[in-house]
C-alpha cells in the first residue's frame, strides 16, 4: 500500500498528474528511512531532514512533523512491514506550466515502504569498487547539495560513468576539484589512522548516517578530520568507507585502478560494529 496525500491506496491507484511539478520539473524533496524490525531508525532526525530540505526550496509540507511520523508508521503497519526502506517524497504539485513554485497549490506527498533487500554479504566482505567521476557534484550555491532535492540528474549522471567503469558507486568532486560524496552516500577514508571526510562546506548532503560515525569516532577516541580533500588523498587512503541510510557502513576495496586490501580495515570494521549496536540500542529505547 502506498500513502497518497492522506490515504492509503494500492499500487494500481497511486498515481499523480502529469502536472506536478515534481515530475515537470523535479520540483521537490524526499527523505528516506530504515526500518529496522518495525521501527524507524532516526525517524526525528529523518522528518527534521526533510522539513530542513523543504524551508530551503520554500515548500510547505502540508502535515507537522508529527503526523508525519504518524503516517510514516501507518504506511509500514498497512504492509505488515520489519525490515524495509522508506520514501517519504513531497512535490510542489500539481499546477499550470511554468516554474512559478506559486502556481501550485497543493504539494503532493507520498510515503512508499519497500521491503529492505540486504545488500549481498560479499560486499561487506570483500569491499565495493567506486570510481572518482568527471561529473562534478552540483556547486552549492546553483543548488545546494544539502536539499534532499528530487532533481537527480547530478548524481544520475555521475552514476551512469560509474557504471561504465564497472564501479559499484561514483564519487565527485566539486568545482574545485574537492572530493565531495556518492551519488548516495557519503565517503570516509583513514590516512595515517586518521579517519577523514569531506566536510560540509566541500558540498554535499550532511548524511545522518555519516553524523553518526563521527559521533562514534568522538565516542571511541578515533581521531578524525573534516575538511577539503583532493582525490589524491582518497586514491593513497588505507581503508575507504561509503555511508549511508539502507547500506550503513560500507567497506571500498578498490578506488578506479587503485587496489585497496581485501575486506574492511581496522577502523572501518570496529565503525561498523559500533554503529550495529547503536541501532540495537535505539530499537531498544522504542
Ligand atoms: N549523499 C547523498 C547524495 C545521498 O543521496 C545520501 C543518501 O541518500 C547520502 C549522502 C547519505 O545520507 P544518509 O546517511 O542520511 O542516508
Amino acid at each position: 500500500m502506498i500513502y497518497l496525500n492522506g490515504k492509503l491506496v494500492p499500487p494500481s491507484k497511486a498515481v499523480i498528474s502529469v502536472f506536478d511539478h515534481g515530475f515537470l520539473y523535479g520540483d521537490g524533496i524526499y527523505e528516506t528511512f530504515r526500518l529496522y524490525n518495525t521501527v524507524v531508525f532516526k525517524i526525528r532526525e529523518h522528518i527534521d531532514r526533510l522539513f530542513r530540505s523543504a524551508s530551503m526550496i520554500g515548500l510547505k509540507i502540508p502535515k507537522p512533523p508529527e503526523s508525519i511520523a504518524e503516517a510514516v508508521y501507518e504506511t509500514v503497519r498497512a504492509n505488515k512491514h520489519k525490515e524495509a526502506v522508506i520514501r517519504i517524497t513531497v512535490s510542489r504539485g500539481p499546477g499550470p506550466l511554468g516554474l512559478d513554485p506559486d502556481l501550485c497549490v497543493k504539494p503532493t506527498l507520498v510515503i512508499m515502504s519497500n521491503p529492505f533487500k540486504p545488500y549481498p554479504a560479499q560486499y561487506y566482505k570483500k569491499g565495493l569498487k567506486i570510481s572518482i567521476v568527471n561529473t562534478r557534484r552540483n556547486y552549492s550555491k546553483a543548488l545546494d547539495p544539502q536539499i534532499k532535492s528530487l532533481n537527480f540528474l547530478n548524481n544520475i549522471l555521475a552514476k551512469r560513468e560509474a557504471k561504465e567503469s564497472r564501479a559499484h558507486e561514483a564519487v565527485m568532486l566539486n568545482y574545485r576539484g574537492y572530493v565531495t560524496e556518492g551519488t548516495v552516500s557519503n565517503i570516509f577514508f583513514v590516512k595515517d589512522n586518521i579517519l577523514c571526510t569531506p566536510s560540509v562546506k566541500a558540498g554535499i548532503l550532511g548524511g545522518i548516517t555519516r553524523n553518526i560515525i563521527l559521533e562514534i569516532a568522538r565516542e571511541n577516541n578515533i581521531l578524525y578530520k573534516e575538511g577539503l580533500f583532493r582525490a589524491d588523498d582518497v586514491y593513497s587512503a588505507q581503508e575507504i568507507i561509503l555511508s549511508n541510510t539502507s547500506m550503513e557502513v560500507m567497506p571500498v576495496s578498490q578506488i578506479d585502478d587503485v587496489q585497496l586490501k581485501h575486506g574492511p580495515g581496522a577502523i572501518t570494521k570496529a565503525l561498523h560494529r559500533a554503529y550495529r549496536k547503536k541501532v540495537k540500542h535505539y530499537l531498544k529505547g522504542q
